[in-house]
């Protein structure tokens, strides 16, 4: 790990401009910061740099016009909060913090000449660069299912239209039907949100389709808040779900779209409404450039969040190697809050900071019923490790449970401005 104080950075950025490299500095020009990915993890980069002490010039590259959360969208399959309230622009970043905002899509990282490309011609240069891409599926891992199988059989594990088309096949779906899920191996975005979401969905079969079931082949022989979860399915929703370990099916092997049938080892199941979550991956971005590891993450510094594999780009969000931490947007805003000051002491402006990392899942298992799963983190012999662990219990009264759906809202409604202004 680099460890940077003010004299060493202006030393390294001395050095860098005698070898006509474009290094950030302190007395001339404002240091350009370029954010490729406006999730939470990149919008929390730029809106918090936006604020450093350093001289700087903050802009975010962002593919989508608007974005759409993954978190809390379990609640809008349910019917229990508006695809509008899900959706988030980029003005309040550019108007009221000054962050320049660029959508498109890039295609290229030049580390050396520091610089991007963007997709509709042209780039960026940089000083510094941060990418937060999210995930990338890995198709056809499982046979059948590609890209374009996904409209017929949605992962829905991207916010927006593949959440939609997941809601309007749950409508559309008779009452009696099966609703059948798979869950991918780890490391997964979120790894309590698929149990969420048979909780959620299993809520919305008892209010408007009460004959229908759900069946559940996963990747696990055991899963975060299992207890919790089974508890709340049998509580509530008694006799809906059928929960199945890999060791019971043997993972899924095929995925035929237009028959609606799922194969497993030795059985094919025929589905209603199928949801199939492929394996996952870095954002392709992060594969092409050369920041993943041959496990397809990408290996950071934890206290910068700088790359260990090209140096001078720093990685956020779900696309890194987290160590202890899930992959989750509270870790991202906390991991992209660490960058951003780590940044900011690159720069010169601030003395290093001991990075410390927090996270917290809520899952909601019915109406005003949510359970909590978190820990605060250090960095232990290099690696994010967790310090102090908390989770909920079976049997808390139901006003502890509607105070932690009330949580999560304040969270949702937190998160939201902290990271999109
Ligand atoms: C069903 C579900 C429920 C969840 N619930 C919770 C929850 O309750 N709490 C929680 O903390 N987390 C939750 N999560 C996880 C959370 O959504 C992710 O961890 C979080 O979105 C990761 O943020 P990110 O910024 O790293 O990636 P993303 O949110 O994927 O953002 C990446 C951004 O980068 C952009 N991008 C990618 N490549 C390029 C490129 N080449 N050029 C320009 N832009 C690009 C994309 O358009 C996207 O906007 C949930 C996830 C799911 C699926």
């Amino acid at each position: 790990m680099t460890r940077w104080t003010r004299r060493r950075f202006g030393a390294a950025a001395g050095a860098a401009a005698l070898a006509g490299i474009a290094a950030p500095s302190m007395a001339a020009a404002a240091a350009r910061l370029v954010i490729i990915g406006g999730g939470p993890a990149g919008a929390t980069v730029a809106r918090y740099l936006s604020r450093a002490s350093s001289k700087c010039q903050v802009t975010l590259v962002e593919a989508e016009p608007r974005y759409h959360t993954c978190f809390f969208s379990n609640l809008y399959l349910s019917g229990l909060r508006s695809f509008e309230s899900l959706s988030h622009g980029y003005d309040a970043l550019q108007a009221k913090h000054g962050v320049t905002i660029v959508h498109d899509k890039v295609t290229a990282i030049d580390a050396t000449a520091r610089r991007i490309s963007l997709a509709s011609g042209g780039g960026l240069d940089y000083d510094r660069l941060v990418v937060a891409p999210g995930i990338a599926f890995r198709w056809n891992a499982i046979e059948g299912l590609d890209e374009a199988a996904s409209q017929a059989v949605p992962h829905a594990w991207r916010g927006g239209a593949q959440m939609q088309l997941l809601r309007r096949q749950l409508e559309a779906m008779d009452d009696g039907g099966l609703f059948l899920m798979s869950i991918p191996p780890d490391p997964i975005r979120c790894p309590p949100g698929p149990y969420e979401r048979v909780s959620m969905v299993a809520c919305y079969f008892k209010r408007e389709k009460p004959k229908s079931k759900i069946l559940v082949l996963d990747s696990k022989n055991s899963f975060p808040k299992q207890e919790l979860f089974q508890d709340a399915w049998n509580r509530l929703y008694p006799g809906v779900v059928e929960w199945l370990p890999i060791d019971f099916h043997g993972g899924v092997k095929s995925v035929d779209a237009v028959a609606r049938n799922v194969a497993v080892a030795n059985e094919t199941f025929t589905y209603s409404v199928a949801n199939v979550i492929p394996p996952h991956s870095a954002g392709t971005l992060a594969l092409e450039v050369g920041l993943a590891d041959d496990k397809g993450w990408c290996p950071v510094d934890p206290a910068t969040l700088e790359s260990k594999l090209v140096p001078g780009i720093h990685v956020v969000g779900d696309a890194i190697v987290p160590g202890e931490m899930p992959k989750s947007a509270f870790a991202a805003n906390s991991q992209a809050k660490v960058c951003a000051m780590a940044i900011d002491a690159l720069l010169g402006a601030r003395d290093p900071y001991e990075a410390r990392f927090f996270n917290t899942c809520w899952s909601f298992v019915g109406i005003d019923d949510a359970v909590k799963v978190g820990a605060s983190y250090r960095i232990v012999e290099g690696k994010i490790k967790a310090v102090e662990k908390f989770i909920s219990k079976v049997g808390e009264s139901a006003e502890t449970r509607k105070q932690g759906a009330r949580q999560a809202e304040a969270w949702y409604a937190a998160i939201s401005a902290d990271a999109f202004g």
